[in-house]
């Protein structure tokens, strides 16, 4: 970013992104509240002890209403000290069930993308999503939600420190870059979450509707590669 201008844009459009989380008309900070009260773990040397502290500050959460319905915190998993990580949208019926990120039909073709396609073993990635429950039927996420999961998911990223994050669909996307941009017009960019490159590209939901997406995704995961390289 170099000129006023494109601050300007940028301040701009994340003002529109927190109006998107506002639709409920739930005040942002009031919302948070509960999370944001709550101790957090100080960054330390060893990401690995440092994770198991912030999935011990979430606790048996009940900081939203998805609380109520879930089986199993989903808290994400991997290579604590990954270089690549994902970030998808929220635990499906599979997910809920094992408490596991990514382990049903869209999670296989993920593990396709990443052990075929990027020729990484998937325990060497680690994967989260914007939520940590499961949205009853699997609705999309609300913004009380993504908001009372934001500190959590801010603080893994921040121990993890990836070199890059891939944000997989609409939710994840916006959610990294704090933009309303459609996943359309964000695929086939390279954007910054606090100096992370972020590559947004589709959700694997979204592939398995639509497999003639999946050559877009093949062209985002060349880039995903090259930016490993550097
Ligand atoms: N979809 C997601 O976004 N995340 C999962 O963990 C599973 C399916």
């Amino acid at each position: 970013m170099s000129g006023l201008p494109e601050i300007v844009a940028d301040l701009r459009e994340r003002a529109r992104y927190y109006a998107t989380l506002t639709d409920l008309g739930l005040p942002p900070r009031a919302a948070a509240g509960p999370a944001e009260s709550a101790a957090s773990p100080d960054a330390g040397s060893d990401a690995g002890a440092e994770l198991t502290a912030v999935r011990d500050w979430v606790g048996d959460c009940q900081r939203c209403k998805l609380a109520g319905g879930r089986r199993n915190i989903v808290f994400g998993q991997g290579n604590p000290n990954a270089r690549l990580m994902f970030v998808g949208e929220a635990p499906g019926g599979e997910e809920d069930a094992q408490g596991l990120a990514f382990v049903g039909r869209a999670g296989q073709l993920l593990t396709d993308i990443i052990e075929k396609g990027l020729k990484i073993p998937r325990k060497d990635v680690f994967i989260a999503n914007v939520l940590m429950c499961r949205p009853p039927e699997n609705r999309n996420p609300e913004p009380d939600e993504i908001i009372a999961c934001q500190p959590f998911l801010e603080k893994k990223i921040e121990l993890i420190r990836p070199a890059v994050i891939v944000g997989l669909g609409k939710f994840a996307g916006q959610w990294l870059l704090k933009t309303a941009e459609p996943i359309s017009r964000l695929r086939g960019r390279v954007g910054d979450y606090h100096g992370i490159k972020v590559v947004p590209t589709y959700h694997p939901a979204f592939l398995l509707r639509n497999p003639g997406a999946k050559k877009d995704v093949w062209e985002d995961m060349k880039v995903v590669l090259s930016l490993l390289a550097e």
